[in-house]
């Protein structure tokens, strides 16, 4: 008997978080993740999952990021028919983020078919709009704290912070149980509650995006402050690119308070996302899921116009400063940022404010290295714009924020398999842990099976 997991991405990298958990005939996906970054990466999405979608359970999927979600719709139209068990702020999110990466996938395959600089011809998206669609039936809502059965497995779902409605998820069959981070939010977030500790579990599957690295100036007002004051001070143009989940709304937020206590002057501000405003809803819909209050939320996120249309959103390149533009896509691998870069990305005085994780490969990765243009569109466009990077807005916990939560466990587990990491973060984790808890842990690898006998 025992229990059998088997990594099937997020191994080695951070994106494609997909674990399979098989334990006395029942057999389930936890997370569902689309390979972002890199091309080869990327080329990743292509291939098959490696077990027949069909003999799956269930998908237990921990948040709505696409990272953890964005591949549930190749795995409902390649046969998955169960249940996708989730809270149901995700089950809102991911619909609104599927739909998003549906419309982007088309969107990509016309415009590559397009311009005809596509490898593949005729490009192909990966998925549809409408195959998207297809996935929200499937979701079945779970609350946390409940626990409930699938197949032979007991699952329980616990809070994580990082966004609305993330959770960890416990697993246990015959006495067997592992556990798994999910991605783990900040113990002081503004907007989010902090991650509850670990249970106890023999095996715990932990993400390590920042294993290898303390997020600077915690003081979040403060950092925010100093790189908008200074730049719309001088007229300029700040542009925050934000994943429309979680970071848009935390950055309203700030914003907003900075503006209360007179510490940023008031300028025009604008959300231009229609994702983003659509995720605002919700977020004030599920208000016990957050920090905030009803009237904090409602002052924040209607201090800023939000921008719908495809016309208003081009409008805004025509103004001048001062102003700030929150905009998708957070990693500017896409999205209307990428025409604000254009309009003035070129002018020293504007500022790009990078606010979440930038993966290899990635625009945003580009900036962070100090790249003086970036290719969008199909062409290079100079950058001369000053970058800030303020971790301190992250919605993942730094190296001391991951030790002490599993420093925190009720009882430390046998084994740490860490994941959702670049390999020099995963490892740099691995040796923190055996250091400060002396537990055993280890980078998981692409395909690797671990046993809980
Ligand atoms: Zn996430």
């Amino acid at each position: 008997m025992g229990m059998e997991i088997t990594f099937l991405g997020a191994a080695g990298t951070v994106t494609g978080s997909r674990f399979l958990v098989e334990a006395e005939g029942t057999r389930v996906l936890v997370d569902c993740g689309l390979f972002q970054g890199l091309k080869s990466l990327r080329l990743k999405n292509r291939d098959p999952l490696g077990v027949d979608p069909a003999s799956l359970d269930a998908v237990l999927l921990t948040h709505a990021h696409l990272d953890h979600s964005g591949w549930l719709p190749v795995l409902v139209r390649d046969g998955f028919s169960g249940p996708i068990y989730c809270t149901p702020p995700t089950a809102e999110l991911a619909e609104i983020l599927l739909a998003d990466s549906g419309r982007l996938q088309e969107e990509d395959a016309r415009y590559a078919n397009k311009k005809g600089y596509s490898r593949h011809k005729p490009a192909e998206p990966l998925y549809t709009e409408a195959e998207a669609a297809a996935v929200t039936p499937r979701f079945t809502l779970c609350e946390l704290d409940d626990t409930f059965s699938v197949g032979s497995l007991r699952v329980r779902y616990q809070r994580a912070g990082h966004i609305l409605g993330a959770a960890s998820i416990l697993i246990e069959s015959s006495g067997r149980s592992v556990f798994f981070s999910g991605d783990l939010g900040r113990p002081h977030d503004l907007l989010m509650w902090p991650p509850d500790p670990p249970p106890a579990a023999d095996m715990i599957v932990m993400e390590s995006t920042y294993g290898d690295r303390e997020h600077k100036n915690t003081d979040v007002l403060a950092a925010l402050a100093d790189a908008v004051g200074d730049t719309v001070r001088d007229g300029g143009v700040a542009m925050i690119p934000a994943f429309a989940v979680g970071r848009s709304q935390l950055i309203l937020y700030v914003l907003w308070r900075l503006r209360q206590d007179g510490r940023l002057p008031s300028v025009p501000t604008f959300l231009n996302s229609p994702m983003a405003i659509e995720v605002s809803e919700v977020f004030r819909r599920f208000d016990e899921y957050h920090r905030l209050t009803e009237l904090e939320t409602n002052a924040a996120l209607s201090s800023a116009t939000f921008t719908r249309k495809v016309e208003e959103s081009k409008e805004l390149n025509r103004r001048r400063g001062p102003m700030v533009l929150v905009a998708g896509a957070g990693m500017l691998t896409g999205g209307r940022i990428l025409h604000h870069l254009k309009a003035f990305g070129a002018d020293p005085m504007n500022a790009v404010l990078l606010v979440g994780y930038q993966a290899p490969g990635t625009r945003g990765a580009a900036l962070i290295a100090g790249d003086p243009q970036l290719k969008i569109h199909g062409r290079y466009w100079p950058m001369r714009a000053r970058v800030h990077r303020l971790d301190a807005l992250s919605g993942h916990a730094d190296r001391s924020e991951l030790l002490d939560w599993l420093g925190a466990a009720a009882v430390p587990p046998e084994k740490v398999m860490l994941v959702h990491g670049e390999p020099q973060a995963a490892d740099a984790l691995r040796r923190g842990i055996a250091d400060r808890h002396g537990i055993d842990a280890e980078p998981a690898a692409m395909g690797q099976v671990v046993r809980l006998d």
